[in-house]
């Protein structure tokens, strides 16, 4: 009887309301999407991928998941203004675009020549390409090989996929590819100290700090997309924002 009165008066239901989920329109989404429930996932994100994504951006499925956002890209790309930069990784050029909207030439580096050509497309879209020398090469082989000495080096190498999610921790001398971090460090170290370094927001801070060489410093950026953190940029050499009021109280 108690019940029966207290549903009157709150008119509350108990089952599950469940919430709509949002359909992406399957005549617009790339066919090898089209029938993976977890890429309907990045499709809807595709906006904060890349803005003009609607003129033509292309992207393989790797790409769906390692791609940076556009708005951390852009603030990396404020962070690294510079002459000449090399974005070792390249992928299909999330990076690169912004790059070359801060700097005066970006040398863009991928093993993977299809992966190249989308980046080279998508620059074209933001018109930007005239100023990407896009290079198909082994990074770790171009930088034993290279007489170029740019001002800043860039770092995204492959995180393994997403499930890099999964762990609490990420071990960025192991779980790395295509080596360790403290390998690819030595590599891009043959070009240039000033090195900004992409990682997993899990990724050990220990290791991340150890990168810098002993008796030096480096900057951990943490890249938020709204309230979720997506991501850490490390930077070297003189890359790091040197605070002049700790500077002072020091002397
Ligand atoms: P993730 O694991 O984060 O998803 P990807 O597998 O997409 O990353 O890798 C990032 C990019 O690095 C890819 O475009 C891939 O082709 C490129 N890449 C991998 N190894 C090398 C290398 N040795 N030199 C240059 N580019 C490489």
């Amino acid at each position: 009887m108690a019940n029966h009165t207290d549903d009157a008066l709150h008119g509350v239901q108990s089952r599950v309301i469940k919430k709509k989920k949002k359909r992406p329109n399957l005549d617009i989404i790339p066919e090898f999407m089209r029938d993976d429930g977890m890429m309907h996932r990045y499709w809807v994100k595709r906006f904060s991928l890349f803005s003009r994504f609607d003129e033509g951006v292309r992207l393989d499925r790797e790409s769906w998941f390692s791609v940076t956002p556009e708005k951390i890209a852009v603030q990396t790309a404020r962070r690294l203004a510079c002459d000449i930069i090399v974005d070792a990784f390249c992928g299909c050029g999330g990076n690169a675009i912004q790059f070359a909207m801060t700097c005066s030439r970006v040398i863009a580096i991928d093993i993977d020549a299809d992966k190249l050509e989308m980046a080279k497309h998508n620059a074209t879209i933001y018109g930007v390409a005239h100023k990407i020398e896009f290079i198909h090469a082994d990074f770790l082989q171009f930088a034993s090989s290279t007489n170029l000495r740019p001002d800043v080096v860039f770092l995204s190498p492959p995180w393994g996929g997403p499930n890099y999610k999964k762990r609490s921790n990420f071990n960025i001398e192991t779980s790395l590819l295509p080596v360790g971090a403290s390998e690819l460090m030595q590599h891009a170290r043959r070009l240039t100290d000033n090195i900004g370094f992409f990682l997993p927001r899990n990724s050990l801070s220990p290791q991340v700090i150890a990168l810098a060489g002993v008796g030096q410093q480096c900057e951990v950026e943490y890249n938020y997309l709204d309230t979720r953190l997506v991501a850490i940029t490390s930077y070297y050499g003189y890359l790091i924002q040197q605070d002049s009021t700790a500077a002072d109280s020091d002397s």
